[in-house]
C-alpha cells in the first residue's frame, strides 16, 4: 500500500493503532514528542507509558472492563499480548510491571519494518491520513489547531495521580500482607492498618494539607472516577473509611481484629521494589504529601519514588464536533484514545485498534467498522458519536451503556453473565461477516 498514515502520540492509542495498521500492510509515521517535549504525567522516553496506576482494571468476564479485554483478544489487540507478558500479580485483575510493559511496547514497535518512529513534536494538524492520538495532555499548539478544526468544541476537566513508595522503605512490623475475608494471600496487597484515633488525625491533616492550586482550578470540573483523595475526605469524615480506606474483610495480626482504616498499597512491579497507594490520587504540593501520608501507621520513612500529581486533562466534544469513526469532519484526520473523551487504559488501547481499522477501511474503500452497541466497545462508542448525547463526560466501558436484555435474569451477576454472553456472540456474528478486518497476529 502506497499510503504512509501519520499517527501523532506513540501512547497507548496511538501504539496499538500503529502496529495494527502496520499488520495490515499500511505504511506508519509514528510521531512521538518526547523526549525532548513531555507532558507533566509522563516521565520516561518509552512509548506506551503508563501514568499513573499500573493496573489495567478487572478481567473478570462479568464486568464490563473484563469483557472488553475478551473483545479486544477477538480483535487481535497487540498490547493486551503486551500486557499479559508484564503482568504482576494483583488478584482479579490485569496489572503490569509499567517499565517492561513499555519496554515490551517499544520493542515491538521498533522491529515492525512498516513503522517510522520518529521523536519530533506536531504542532499543526498532518497532510494526508492521520489519526491524532495525543492523549488528554496534548500539547499546547496540536490542541490549538485541533480546536479550530473542530469549531472550539474542546472541553477539560482535572485529573490526579497517586504516589509511589520505595518497598524497602516501609515499615512492615506493621503493614501486613493478607487478601479479605482470609482468602489465601497472594501478596498483591499490603495494608497499612489504622486505629480510630490514628484515621482521625490523618484526616484532619489532610483537609488542612495545602494544596497545589492549578490554573483555573476553582471552577474546573474534577473527573469523578479520579478524584483526589482529599476531594473524597472533603465529602464526610467517613467517606474514605467507605471508600478506599475501608477495612472490610481484613484482620490486623498485631491486634486480631478489623482495624478501623486500612491503606492499601498495590506494587508497582514483578519484583515488588515499589507500591503505589492505592486511591491516593492528590493534588497536595509534594512537601505536603510526604508529611501527611507519612501520619499512615507503617508509611513513617516512606521514600517517594513519585509524588502524586494534578493535570488538565483534555478532550474534544466528540458526539457533537466528531463523525461516526470518530473523523474530523472535512479532514483526513481522525481522533484516537483519551483524547477522544472516552476513559482509561484499555479504553485507549481499543480506541486505538479501532481507529486503525477504521483508517483501513477508508485506505481500501471498504465500509467503516460499526461494532454492534451490544458490546462493551461498541457501546461506548455508539455513546461517543451519538450526537443526541447530552453533556459528554469522559467515559469507562460500562454496562450502563448497553442496550438491556429482553428477559434480564433479576440476579444481578446472572445479567451481566448473560450481557457478556450476547455481546460476545454479537461480535463474533460481526467479525465473522468481515473476515477483511482481521490481521495476522505478530509471527503468524
Ligand atoms: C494524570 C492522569 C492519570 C491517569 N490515570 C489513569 C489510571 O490510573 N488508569 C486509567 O485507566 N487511566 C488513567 N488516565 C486516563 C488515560 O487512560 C490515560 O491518560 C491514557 O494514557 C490515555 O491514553 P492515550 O493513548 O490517549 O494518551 P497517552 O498515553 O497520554 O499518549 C499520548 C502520547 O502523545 C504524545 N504527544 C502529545 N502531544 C503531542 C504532539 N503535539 N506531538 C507528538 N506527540 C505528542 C505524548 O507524549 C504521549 O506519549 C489518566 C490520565 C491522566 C491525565
Amino acid at each position: 500500500m502506497e499510503r504512509v498514515v501519520t499517527v501523532v502520540g506513540a501512547g497507548l492509542a496511538g501504539c496499538e493503532c500503529a502496529l495494527q495498521l502496520a499488520r495490515r500492510g499500511v505504511r506508519v509515521r509514528l510521531v512521538e514528542q518526547r523526549p525532548a517535549h513531555s507532558s507533566p504525567a509522563h516521565h520516561t522516553d518509552g512509548l506506551a507509558e503508563l501514568v499513573c496506576s499500573n493496573s489495567l482494571k478487572s478481567t473478570k468476564p462479568d464486568t464490563a472492563a473484563g469483557l472488553l479485554k475478551l473483545e479486544l483478544d477477538r480483535m487481535g489487540c497487540a498490547l493486551l499480548e503486551c500486557a499479559r507478558d508484564c503482568a504482576v500479580p494483583a488478584g482479579g485483575a490485569l496489572a503490569v510491571d509499567r517499565e517492561r510493559f513499555s519496554e515490551e511496547v517499544t520493542r515491538r514497535v521498533g522491529d515492525e519494518p512498516l513503522i517510522e518512529l520518529v521523536r519530533e513534536r506536531v504542532d499543526d494538524l498532518p497532510e494526508g491520513p492521520a489519526v491524532i492520538a495525543a492523549g488528554p495532555l496534548c500539547a499546547d499548539d496540536l490542541f490549538g489547531a485541533l480546536s479550530r478544526a473542530v469549531g472550539g468544541a474542546n472541553m477539560s476537566f482535572f485529573d490526579a495521580a497517586a504516589p509511589i513508595v520505595d518497598a524497602d522503605s516501609l515499615d512492615r512490623s506493621v503493614i501486613f500482607e493478607q487478601s479479605r475475608y482470609g482468602a489465601p494471600s497472594t501478596g498483591d496487597y499490603l495494608n497499612c492498618p489504622m486505629g480510630h484515633e490514628e484515621y482521625d488525625a490523618f484526616m484532619e491533616a489532610l483537609l488542612s494539607a495545602e494544596r497545589v492550586i492549578a490554573r483555573d482550578f476553582e471552577q474546573a470540573d474534577l473527573f469523578c472516577a479520579c478524584q483526589p483523595v482529599e476531594e473524597v475526605g472533603r465529602t464526610g469524615h467517613d467517606s474514605l473509611r467507605f471508600g478506599a480506606l475501608k477495612p472490610v474483610g481484613l484482620t490486623d495480626p498485631r491486634t486480631g481484629r478489623r482495624p478501623w482504616a486500612a491503606v492499601q498499597l498495590r506494587a508497582e512491579n514483578a519484583a515488588r521494589t515499589a507500591y503505589n497507594l492505592v486511591g491516593f490520587q492528590t493534588n497536595l504540593t509534594w512537601p505536603e504529601q510526604r508529611r501527611v501520608f507519612r501520619m499512615i501507621p507503617g508509611l513513617e520513612h516512606a521514600e517517594f519514588l513519585r509524588y502524586g500529581v494534578m493535570h488538565r486533562n483534555s478532550f474534544v466534544d466528540a458526539p457533537h464536533a466528531l463523525g461516526p469513526t470518530f473523523e474530523i469532519p472535512g479532514t483526513s484526520a481522525r481522533l484516537a484514545g483519551q483524547i477522544t473523551g472516552t476513559e482509561g487504559y484499555v479504553e485507549a488501547i481499543a480506541s486505538g485498534l479501532l481507529a486503525a481499522l477504521n483508517t483501513y477501511c477508508e485506505l481500501t474503500g471498504l465500509e467503516a467498522v460499526r461494532l454492534p452497541a451490544t458490546g462493551a466497545l461498541g457501546s461506548l462508542v455508539a455513546y461517543a458519536t451519538d450526537p443526541a448525547t447530552t453533556g459528554y463526560q469522559p467515559m469507562h466501558v460500562n454496562f450502563g451503556l448497553v442496550p438491556p436484555l429482553a428477559d434480564a435474569p433479576r440476579n444481578k451477576a446472572e445479567k451481566r453473565a448473560a450481557l457478556a454472553r450476547r455481546a460476545l456472540r454479537d461480535l463474533d456474528a460481526y467479525l465473522e461477516a468481515r473476515p477483511e478486518l482481521l490481521a495476522p497476529r505478530a509471527g503468524e
